[in-house]
């Protein structure tokens, strides 16, 4: 990993590459303790200043160390269901199987901030056996979604032996993965990784990417790489103050991925995780910016809006609603704000132009 040697991974490495200013060292040095940093050259090279889209998502901020009463250290209730290391289980149909806690960068937003870390390593073979079992005895189980830390990460050949593992058990019909890698360590996707993301199994990857300037040429060659040899790509991004909580940035993002072969699955209300309450927009705001979105721009690059429950219990979505039951009838608001009754014809004088 010829690259990943030059990824910075201290707060001097940080100081070095004037990322961060000299008087701040020993204040982001509690922080550093606390959660990992890493920026790879990849994501240094789309960092033009600190305070932009992809500096604030990877240089750590002195607000880190600000909590505020409702942030939980689990925020969306992962550890009520482990059943084994490794697992988390959910939803009746799929699980979460995360093979290690690392990842190639460490978001300062994360929600699993206080589980991730190099600290952290690669889940042992006996609990990878352990998960296994889990999954084999478990017929309702039809999906295993790889993350972590992020399954990328892993050697082609480690990631392969899970892959085929997964592939040999009947009653599962997809593996996803969610990563990071293709947009911030592009140079991961090798031949050898295409090919075990394109064996018997369906692999769909989903990339988590918050916006257009992370997404340079290596990136967009790593994703064309994977859509070329038939892999079904899809997006998740986590709306973040500062980063992308405009209508505008949204858009462009959401273009640029569609262009590229990427279909916007998810928009994540950022969750309640220790100390990142300057990354926190309102709900309403995350509405408005959605309404924005629906009609004006082209159905394929709109995500579904979701806040994940805290205390685990599940994921829905919170974008507004356009319908209201009215008697027997409806009331539905279209794209532009106006108000039609459904079905139509029944509407009295002057209801169509509210
Ligand atoms: C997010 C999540 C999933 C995946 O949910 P989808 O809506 O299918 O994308 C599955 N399990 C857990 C525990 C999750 O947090």
């Amino acid at each position: 990993m010829g690259d990943s040697r030059r990824t910075i991974r201290t707060v001097d490495g940080l100081v070095d590459a004037g990322l961060v200013a000299d008087g701040d060292r020993s204040e982001l040095g509690r922080i550093a303790e606390r959660y990992a940093i890493s920026v790879t050259t990849t994501m240094r090279g789309r960092i033009g200043a600190v305070d932009d889209p992809v500096g604030r998502q990877f240089v750590p901020d002195r607000r880190e160390l600000l909590g505020t009463p409702e942030e939980l250290a689990d925020p969306i209730g992962d550890l009520p269901f482990t059943p084994v290391p490794g697992i988390t289980h959910r939803y009746p149909d799929r699980v979460l199987l995360k093979p290690l806690q690392m990842c190639p960068v460490y978001c300062r937003f994360c929600f699993r901030r206080e589980m991730v870390g190099p600290e952290h390593g690669v889940l042992g073979d006996d609990d990878l056996c352990r998960a296994m079992d889990y999954i084999r005895e478990r017929p309702q189980i039809w999906e295993v979604i790889l993350t972590g830390g992020d399954p990328l990460m892993l050697p082609p050949a480690r990631l392969r032996r899970i892959v085929d593992e997964l592939d040999a058990i009947a009653h599962i019909g997809v593996v996803r993965v969610h990563t990071r890698v293709p947009v911030v360590s592009p140079e991961r996707i090798t031949d050898a990784m295409v090919r075990v993301l394109t064996g018997d199994t369906p692999v769909w990857v989903v990339v988590h990417c918050n916006h257009r300037q992370e997404l340079g040429e290596a990136a967009l060659t790593a994703l064309r790489s994977l859509a070329d040899s038939g892999v079904p790509l899809l997006s998740q991004t986590v709306l973040l103050k500062g980063v992308n909580d405009t209508a505008d940035a949204l858009e462009d993002l959401f273009r640029t991925l569609v262009r590229n072969r990427v279909k916007p699955y998810y928009l994540h209300q950022s969750d309640l995780a220790p100390g990142t309450s300057h990354f926190r927009t309102s709900i309403a705001s995350g509405q408005e910016i959605v309404r924005t979105l629906r009609g004006a721009v082209s159905g394929l690059c709109q995500p579904t809006y979701v806040l994940d429950i805290p205390g685990g219990h599940g994921k829905v979505p919170i974008g507004t609603t356009y319908i209201e039951p009215d008697g027997d009838e409806y009331l539905v608001t279209d794209p532009n704000g106006r108000h039609h009754r459904y079905p139509p014809g029944s509407a009295p004088a002057g209801m169509e132009a509210a």
